[in-house]
């Protein structure tokens, strides 16, 4: 059974007559990692707010393990790419914001604590104010946060296009790795073709306004490092997904 799935989805935000979207079907499987990619406007996140439960479409249904999403839920954790971190909060009061808001005892989320600070590169600044970081830690910071929760689901709403390629790559092995331990599933936004082919496992193309699914695509290529490739069929793929992606009007 899927995860999630969302069936004939349309959305319309109340302050304009148009649909964002129409007709979306989606199934995101058991510790998949889906990449959602389309041109700026064409309803990606008026997806993930919908998934997340901010809020509930105009027509269709958005179910996780069988369970209508009617509002938000640790179990869907989201990363955004503004990070909507607390500045003067430490490293360690950020990551742990949630489950201490859920009335955890600390007891219940130190292990999982160090052990995530560990992966993320951030131990050694856990007690330093956030306002502090660099662009890149901060994105540490906001991933590590969500990851705390153990959430069946994350989502990643354009977390790493505001990272130079460097740090962009360091941040896609770094969700690689928290995938596999947390063995979750994840969807990750983006409109960058090379992020969709390194990072989707399933490649879901939105496009057009209101935005639809206009292709499904199971990605050969996922996590394979495809700069100087000799597989003759790489360009091809490519080519295609950019053709996809490319901006209707
Ligand atoms: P994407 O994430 O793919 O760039 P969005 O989901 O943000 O696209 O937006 C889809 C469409 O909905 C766009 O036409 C956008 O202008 C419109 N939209 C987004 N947010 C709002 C809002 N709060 N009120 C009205 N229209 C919105
Ligand atoms: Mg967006």
């Amino acid at each position: 059974m899927a995860l999630l799935t969302l069936t004939d989805v349309s959305y319309q935000y109340p302050e304009t007559q148009q649909l964002a979207i129409s007709h979306v079907d989606l199934a995101v499987a058991e510790h998949a990692l889906t990449v959602i990619v389309g041109p700026s406007g064409v309803g990606k996140s008026t997806i993930l707010n919908l998934v997340a439960g901010y809020t509930t479409p105009a027509s269709g249904q958005v179910a996780m393990a069988g369970q209508l999403v009617t509002q938000p839920s640790w179990q869907r954790g989201i990363v955004f790419q503004d990070m909507a971190l607390y500045p003067w909060l430490t490293v360690a009061q950020n990551v742990t914001f949630g489950p201490r808001m859920r009335g955890l005892k600390s007891e219940a989320y130190q292990a999982l604590l160090t052990e995530l600070l560990t992966d993320t590169g951030l131990l050694t600044f856990r007690d330093r104010p956030v306002y502090a970081l660099s662009g890149g830690l901060k994105q540490r910071v906001a991933l590590a946060r969500a990851c705390i929760n153990q959430p069946p689901l994350l989502m990643l709403d354009e977390s790493f296009s505001a990272l130079d390629n460097a740090t962009r790559n360091q941040m896609h092995q770094l969700l690689l790795k928290l995938w596999r331990k947390l063995g979750n599933s994840v969807i990750a936004i983006t409109h960058d073709i090379d992020e969709a082919l390194f990072l989707g496992q399933r490649i879901v193309v939105i496009n057009g306004k209101p935005g639809t699914v206009a292709a499904t695509l199971d990605n050969p290529y996922f996590t394979q490092d495809m700069t100087g490739t000799t597989d003759s069929a790489y360009p091809a793929f490519r080519q295609r997904l950019l053709g996809l992606i490319a901006q209707r009007d």
